[in-house]
């Protein structure tokens, strides 16, 4: 590398931090840099804490303990919001709620204007673009509760897209979708990869996305316990266990000085661990 050559900003940087609710440490001491372009996959076993981590880092979770920086700024102090799109776990909209799916994209632009001011051609273009980029651009009229629940998650993600942001956090974006969606969302996450979206993706489908991800964080009772590229994964998952390559829930040896740090009490399977 060129002395020349500009660092880039790191679009997230935790240090030490610690995450959890009113006081008890979920996910402690986790140190994670996410570069620009990065495209991560966050995985675990059921109940290790990363909804609690991707919660954490957008302020959803309680901070308690160590740092975390946007864009070079402590998170405290930052307030580009708009600049980080967030994908919920097993959000799907409500059936009761009558809305097309541009009304829902175009919730994404709200925060990109002031209050007063109706929305432009230039935020509907890019409620239209959001839409064609997760593939329902022939769905903009379509009431949502009438979409599958891989649509509707489509619909999120274009909503969680509208909004331009510099990174996209996704939980499980695709758990609990019918195998075509899932496919679709594999395509849609492989499209946006290509753009040089930064995407923070927590999953159980490692193989669907194993050729976009160019890095793989484990999770494992509230703190990492892997963090590199896919091939090095593979080589720590058989060295652990030999013939799962792949295998999603690391069961490695604690190599960890986990200290005086109290392990969580892990409740097996919270609602909606589970996956089809
Ligand atoms: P994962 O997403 O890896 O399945 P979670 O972050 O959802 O794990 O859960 C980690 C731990 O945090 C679990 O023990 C869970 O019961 C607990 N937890 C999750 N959400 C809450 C909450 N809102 N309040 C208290 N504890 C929670
Ligand atoms: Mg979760």
């Amino acid at each position: 590398m060129s002395v020349t050559e500009p660092v880039p900003t790191p679009v997230l940087r935790l240090a030490a931090a610690s995450f959890g609710y009113s006081d008890r440490v979920v996910v402690s001491h986790v140190d994670l840099t996410i570069e620009p372009g990065d495209v991560i996959a966050l995985l675990g076993p059921n109940g290790s804490g990363k909804s609690t981590l991707v919660r954490g880092i957008l302020g959803l979770a309680e901070h308690l303990g160590g740092e975390v920086e946007f864009f070079g700024v402590p998170r405290d102090r930052f307030t580009d919001h708009t600049r980080i799109g967030y994908v919920p776990q097993r959000h799907s909209l409500s059936a009761s709620v009558r809305a097309t799916a541009e009304e829902v994209v175009a919730v994404g632009r709200l925060s990109h204007r002031p209050w007063w001011k109706p929305a432009g051609t230039a935020d509907a273009a890019i409620v239209r673009k959001a839409l064609a980029t997760v593939g329902l651009g022939d769905r903009m009229k379509t009431d949502v509760s009438t979409l599958s629940g891989g649509q509707q998650r489509r619909v999120l993600i274009a909503r969680a897209l509208a909004s331009q942001p510099d990174i996209l956090v996704m939980d499980e974006p695709t758990a609990g979708v019918d195998v075509a969606s899932q496919h679709v969302l594999a395509d849609v996450l492989h499209h946006l990869a290509e753009q040089g979206t930064t995407m923070l993706i927590v999953t159980h489908e490692l193989e669907a996305l194993e050729l976009i991800v160019n890095r793989i964080v484990c999770l494992r009772d509230g703190v990492i316990d892997f963090d590199g590229s896919p091939t090095a994964y593979a080589a720590h998952e058989l060295a652990h266990e030999p013939g799962h390559h792949h295998h999603l829930h690391v069961t490695a040896p604690d190599h960890h000085d986990t200290g005086p740090l109290r392990s969580p009490q892990v409740v097996p399977k919270p609602k909606g661990g589970e996956h089809a």
